[in-house]
């Protein structure tokens, strides 16, 4: 057996999947599981979809779980079912790839110092990407790793979409938009022409909605438009995020409720969005269910669904049309509600709804088929083992 180890790591858990790729280049899923509580007393899960049994594990009260002891206990168990000598690569979710790293890259010495570099731009996962990466190092030193880039997906955005108008100096500096989710949309952009080839090459938006939220603008495949900015705080609004917002609020906060630049940026990622606005939840099945008796989830609601659709439109506008619109991740997969309501706010593009097949969460959820609707499952550790694969050095 050939295994892939795909790591996501954050900084209160780790994030890993176990997978094998067959001669025609199919990914399949051998094992997901988690660390979660990095810093306290972590949990640790692991599934298996090949028939062996479940791992669950808690560390012992008072244990402090770094990323490294994180990453030991995954490899334990890799071990313990697989043999360490399965592990044939690791590939990384790494969020910024900066204006440099805009493919899958051999992690070495050389690219995690460049990588470093870039902690200041995403100073909230960046670090903690990282250090999954260099504890790895240290554990098994032989062992090819990967890093691919949530930002790698946008580098074809022109720079008439891509500036902020700033003086050129800043821009110049980096303080532009990356774009982030690109993983996702490098799945859904493949996934979408092996099935569907003539819409690909036309003029398509995907919505990644899930807790961090954000559309891409694509045509032919390319991605051309998107809602997050220099940081994943900009666009649509989110589970805990704001998305955009008058720059002016936050000068204001800081001068007239004397919030330091800590709390403003706490506030603006960990409690705003659908948690903010409701009070409730940032949670989409929560906010549903209460919506009846509970008129800020219903202001949630309804203002997360109006923010999709303002953006699509702006989107479209920027793609000159629509041929396809795609949703995706947590939301945009299961959440019928948002999706019918989205598409019978664009019926001014022609958009219309095919009720029994969105409620039954068919490939085309449109009846209309110019422009057309779909839903795609996103499989952002597929993607990130298809990249891996092709860069080990004896596939
Ligand atoms: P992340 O950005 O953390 O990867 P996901 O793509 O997994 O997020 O999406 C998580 C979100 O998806 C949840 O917070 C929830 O709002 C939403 N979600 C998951 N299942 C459902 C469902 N059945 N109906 C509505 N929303 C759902």
């Amino acid at each position: 057996m050939r295994l892939i180890l795909i790591i996501n790591a954050g900084s209160s858990s780790v994030k890993c999947a176990l997978m094998t790729i067959d001669a025609k280049g199919l990914v399949q899923e051998c094992a997901r599981g988690q660390v979660d509580g990095i810093g306290r007393e972590a949990e640790f899960s692991m599934r298996f979809a090949d028939g062996h049994k479940d791992i669950k594990e808690v560390m012992p009260a008072g244990v402090k779980t770094s990323h490294k002891e994180a990453l030991g206990l995954i490899l334990k168990a890799v071990d313990n079912v697989y043999g360490l000598n399965a592990l044939i690569g690791a590939g990384h979710r790494i969020v910024h790839g900066g204006p440099n790293f805009v493919k899958p890259t051999k992690l070495d010495s050389t690219s995690i110092a460049e990588l470093k570099k870039l902690i200041p731009l995403a100073p909230l996962h960046q670090p903690h990407n990282l250090a999954a990466v260099e504890s790895l190092r240290e554990l098994l030193p032989e062992l090819p790793q990967i890093g691919c880039f949530d930002t790698a997906f946008h580098a074809t955005i022109p720079d008439v979409a891509r500036n902020f108008a700033l003086p050129k100096a800043l821009i110049e500096k980096g303080i532009k938009r990356y774009g982030f989710h690109g993983i996702s949309y490098n799945y859904i952009a493949e996934a979408f022409a092996a099935r569907d080839p003539w819409r690909a090459r036309g003029r398509v938006i995907v919505a990644h909605l899930g807790n961090g939220a954000s559309l891409c603008g694509m045509i032919n495949g390319q991605s051309v438009a998107t809602t997050m900015g220099f940081s994943a705080l900009d666009g649509l609004m989110m589970g805990t995020r704001t998305g955009s917002i008058d720059p002016a609020v936050i000068f204001y906060l800081m001068r007239e409720e004397k919030m330091t630049p800590d709390a403003v940026e706490k506030l603006l990622y960990n409690q705003s969005g659908l948690l903010g606005v409701s009070g409730l939840s940032n949670d989409m099945r929560t906010l549903r269910k209460a919506a009846l008796n509970h008129p800020d989830a219903r202001m949630a609601l309804s203002m997360f669904t109006y923010r999709v659709i303002r953006e699509i439109g702006s989107m479209v506008a920027a793609l000159n049309g629509l041929d396809a619109l795609i949703f995706t991740a947590g939301i945009g997969e299961n959440d019928s509600v948002l999706r019918a309501d989205v598409i019978q706010g664009l019926s001014h593009l022609g958009l219309t709804l095919d009720e029994s097949a969105n409620n039954k969460r068919e490939h085309q959820i449109s009846a209309s088929s110019h422009p057309a609707a779909f839903v795609i499952p996103t499989n952002e550790e597929a993607m990130i083992a298809r990249a891996t694969m092709s860069l080990l050095p004896d596939r």
